[in-house]
């Protein structure tokens, strides 16, 4: 054991040698799936790709493809991380107890590179697709001992400072129910501190053409809806990275964005292959945008990973050695989707065969039927695992290592095996 630290520490410490050799870069954009384990990237390449078979094309991702990284906390009894303890470590270089955001074990807060950035008078971004103020952009912004404290991170976005500025430039995704409070309106604090504000898909793509570069953009009450259920009202994840970073560019001392497609990872939560798959077609096109943001720019460092794995998703079980992605391509809306029609009163068969383009036989329309109002969802879920012959393992979190993606300069800092820490270390070495 002591020998493997010994070994790693060695290794990390040659590493940071030569990365102090690096130049710094003008632009930082750190995209995290999560939730997006390695399995998740097999499953979307087989689902975009049509080609389950031979001559399987890739994602968008894979060719940027630098290493892997560690993900477990700094705790007693876990070694399996939550969404804080790991952003906190990529934002800080820091590792802390689950739950925790922006700062160490004993509650000491840590600089974020979001902070760093905005000390060196760069702009700054946070670009999800759940709560703005949810535990992923939390810990790049604040220092709070619980991702629970929403309201309380919502306030310390608007009031906490680095030399008189707002940490945060462009904020865009849901929680406007944190913003918009019987004790607060922070939607009012936020203009007073001349950000325009945002609620729906329209001022969104309106904004490319206004001079406020501080925008303050939330989509919903709570989190987006699943990318494969939302309505023309809501942006993707691809629309609000490229008004942020039509925003970003204006500044010529560069900037910092986070990019999160937040919601793979509830959708293995609630083990849905359905949904996951949305989610992740809605993260690579945000990731082809900053790709082609980044290979223009030349100045800019692109580093895409995931927090952890969800769901212990399988592709294939019981014994079939065939994952079929062209059933989920037949299903037009999430399972939750279609339960929550048929709780409104839409009648269930006529729900199935509208939301599912592929023939069900009796057998399975009567599963649907006859399961109660709120196992309709796993009624419909099972009908797709058991065709797709998708597993899962937890409804929680998974502890295996996840893939790193780097381009753009300085990207070989990022090749090979690391602790999630290394994210937050590479950066800081670069933002100086
Ligand atoms: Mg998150
Ligand atoms: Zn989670």
């Amino acid at each position: 054991m002591l020998l493997c630290f010994l070994t790693y520490t060695t290794y990390a410490y040659k590493l940071t040698k030569k990365v102090l050799k690096h130049s710094p870069v003008k632009n930082i954009i750190l995209f995290i799936g999560d939730g997006m384990g390695y399995q998740y990237l097999t499953a979307y390449r087989f689902y975009k790709n049509r080609v389950p078979f031979k001559n399987v094309g890739l994602t968008s991702l894979d060719k940027y493809l630098v290493g892997s990284q560690m993900t477990y906390p700094f705790d007693n009894d876990e070694n399996i991380t939550d969404s804080a303890a790991s952003a906190t470590a990529m934002a800080t270089g820091y590792k802390t107890y689950n739950g925790y955001v922006g700062v160490n074990e004993k509650l000491e807060p840590k600089e974020t590179v979001l902070e760093r950035a905005k000390k060196l008078g760069k702009s700054t971004g946070l670009v999800v697709t759940v709560e703005v103020n949810h535990a992923t952009p939390a810990c790049f912004v604040t220092h709070v001992k619980s991702r629970k404290l929403m309201d309380l991170i919502a306030d310390n976005y608007c009031d906490e400072k680095i030399l008189g500025k707002n940490k945060v430039d462009i904020i865009l995704g849901g929680g406007k129910k944190h913003f918009l409070r019987e004790d607060r309106n922070l939607i009012k604090d936020f203009i007073k501190r001349g950000y325009a504000f945002l609620d729906t898909r329209e001022e969104l793509l309106q904004a490319c053409n206004t001079k406020n570069n501080k925008l303050l953009g939330l989509f919903a009450d709570e989190a987006l809806p699943k990318a494969i259920d939302r309505l023309s009202d809501i942006p993707s994840l691809k629309e609000m990275t490229q008004v942020a970073l039509s925003k970003l560019k204006n500044n010529n001392k560069g900037f910092f964005l986070l990019v999160e497609g937040s919601q793979i990872d509830s959708c293995g939560h609630k083990n849905d292959i359905v949904g996951a798959m949305s989610e992740m077609k809605d993260f690579e096109e945000a990731f082809e945008v900053a790709v082609d943001f980044a290979l223009k720019d030349k100045k800019t460092l692109v580093v895409a990973t995931a927090d952890h794995s969800t769901g212990g998703l399988s592709l294939g079980k019981n014994k079939n050695y065939y994952w079929n992605p062209f059933i989920i391509k037949k299903v037009l809306k999430t399972p939750y989707f279609i339960a929550d029609m048929i709780a409104k009163g839409c009648d269930t068969k006529e729900a199935l065969e509208k939301y599912i383009s592929f023939p069900l036989t009796s057998k399975e329309i009567s599963s649907v039927e006859k399961a109660a109002k709120d196992s309709k969802a796993a009624a419909i879920l099972e009908i797709i695992d058991k065709r797709t012959n998708t597993g899962w393992t937890t409804i929680g979190h998974t502890g295996e290592d996840v893939p790193v993606f780097a381009l753009g300069p300085n990207k070989d800092m990022f090749r090979g095996f690391h602790d999630n820490t290394w994210i937050a270390k590479c950066f800081f070495k670069l933002l100086f």
